[in-house]
């Protein structure tokens, strides 16, 4: 029985490195299985969205390709994970199955399911934790509960020990004499018929060493300004790892200890600063896990409970011209276009997106977590989950409802120059910078000499921001006065 293999189940920990449950693969010495389980059926209310599907699609290719300069091979199936997990042991005589663990709620009870399975089966079934810094159980309130706020949280999480260090590349991976078949990656469907997702691909390298390029360029050029440009959305000023981590393309950990490793060569204090600022985001990342663990109906309802009654818009007309990016409001059509050809906004962006979304059209924020969840590369159940309750003002450490974000004063603080609206929204970039913000307040000789007729070669504002500034905040006063 000594060769009986292990499988090791892949999810979204799509990487050879820092890898907990290929490492106790690989230290268990049988031969090992690499396997990726496409079961979107079991996804809940959330099967991968479009965009993320292109970029999933990279990974496996990327990850194949790493495994097989290791004398390994990924195992593609799809189904129903139980079973097909049941014919590999079947095919195969494994005797493990070694996973790393998700939190979404679909993946928390089936993962469990599948664990017991096994073990009443004998098998050596074992889950690792390869994308936290810090387990959602490991972190509790001294009343012995979940956090709420996000500084003590941090606090809590920070004076723990330090991560431990992140593993590096197995030497080897025991390979199979026979191997199990699989399905082509190109079988599964994640490329889209119609070809919309170029600008996806020339966008991104998915995968593990597109991952460690992207994170070396930022810690040389950008980390050291973090803390002030990572409001800029025309400037590559943060890090885009967001992708490669919620696909397990790299570690948190791999993260933490490569920018605290930078820190010696920093000699200045608002380099220092940057990098711990830039920490302290993905500090964010492990809150938003800690509360979809804790609180997983919130991917769905608020989590205060009075914004349940809110009074909501339903209408779809406004939800289109926003998705499409042809709201007349030039920071905020930059933003929707940038993730609709991109898969990836400017965190600013998105919570000014997002704030217009909710208390500008007054649509429910669920409606904008959807479109988010098919289009962002990184679409991820917590951190959307929690941007969205976030912006709202219904979630955990929310910004309060009251503080509405103004599209012109923002795309004026943030894009001062334009260089990001002029990119992305290119019918008004002959706009002096006065007007490039507010182009329905340009004279008409401006708007003549750019080339610009409102509402028709770029829109009139669909709503008034004054107005519907004020119908939110009696919107809220109503909820207000229901609690
Ligand atoms: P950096 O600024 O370089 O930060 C580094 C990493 O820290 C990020 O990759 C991310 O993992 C984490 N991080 C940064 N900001 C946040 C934050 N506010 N909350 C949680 N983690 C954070 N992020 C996603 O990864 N997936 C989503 O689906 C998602 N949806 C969002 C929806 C809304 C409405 C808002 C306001 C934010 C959302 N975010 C989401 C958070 C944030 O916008 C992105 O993580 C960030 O823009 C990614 O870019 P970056 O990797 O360059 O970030």
């Amino acid at each position: 029985m000594s060769n009986t293999p292990t499988i090791l189940w892949l999810r979204n920990d799509l990487r050879l490195r820092d890898n907990p449950a290929l490492d106790a693969a690989v230290k268990r010495g049988r031969p090992i299985i690499p396997v990726f389980i496409w079961s979107p059926d079991e996804e809940g209310d959330w099967p991968t969205g479009g965009a993320s599907k292109v970029w999933l699609y990279g990974s496996l290719c990327a990850l194949n390709d790493s495994l097989h300069r290791k004398r390994s091979r990924l195992i593609v199936r799809s189904g129903k994970t139980h079973d097909v997990i049941n014919q590999l042991i079947h095919e195969s005589k494994a005797s493990a199955v070694y996973w790393n663990r998700r939190y979404e709620p679909f993946a928390v009870d089936r993962d469990a399911r599948i664990k017991s399975t096994l073990k009443s089966q004998n098998v050596d079934a074992k889950s690792f934790n390869s994308s936290l810094l810090f387990e959602p159980w490991e972190i509790s309130t001294q009343q012995e509960q979940p956090y709420k706020v996000f500084t003590p949280f941090w606090k809590a999480c920070t004076s723990l020990t330090e991560p431990d260090e992140p593993s590096i590349l197995p030497n080897t991976l025991r390979p199979l004499e026979t191997w199990p078949a699989s399905v082509a990656i190109d079988s599964l469907g994640l490329l889209p018929s119609i070809h919309w997702h170029q600008g996806i691909r020339d966008s991104w390298t998915p995968g593990e060493v597109g991952a460690h390029k992207q994170l070396k360029r930022f810690v040389q050029n950008a980390m050291a300004i973090y803390s002030e440009g990572r409001n800029i959305p025309g400037q590559q000023y943060t890090s885009r790892m967001s992708p490669y981590l919620h696909f397990g393309e790299i570690s948190p950990r791999q993260i933490w200890h490569e920018v605290k490793n930078s820190l010696a060569g920093i000699d200045s204090e608002q380099g220092v600063k940057s990098a711990w600022c830039f920490l302290r985001e993905i500090g964010w990342r492990e809150f938003a896990y800690h509360l979809l663990y804790h609180f997983p109906h919130t991917t769905t309802e608020p989590l205060r409970p009075v914004f349940k009654n809110f009074p909501w818009n339903h209408n779809s007309d406004s939800l289109q011209q926003w998705q499409r990016g042809e709201t007349g409001y030039p920071i905020i059509d930059a933003g929707m276009r940038e993730l609709w050809t991109t898969g990836w906004m400017h965190n600013r962006v998105r919570m000014v997106v997002a704030s217009f979304l909710v208390k500008n059209l007054l649509l429910p924020w669920q409606d904008g977590a959807q479109w988010f969840w098919d289009t962002l590369v990184d679409a991820d159940l917590a951190n959307n989950t929690l941007g969205w309750q976030w912006t709202a003002g219904c979630g955990a450490d929310a910004a309060p409802f009251f503080r509405i974000f103004n599209p012109v004063s923002q795309g004026e603080k943030f894009d001062h120059e334009g260089h990001y609206v002029r990119m992305w929204v290119p019918e008004i970039k002959e706009l002096p910078d006065k007007w490039l913000h507010k182009p329905w307040e340009a004279p008409d000789a401006v708007l003549s000499d750019a080339g610009i007729k409102l509402g028709r070669t770029y829109p009139q504002p669909i709503v008034d921001h004054k107005l519907t500034r004020h119908e939110a905040l009696e919107a809220y006063q109503q909820i207000k006065g229901d609690s």
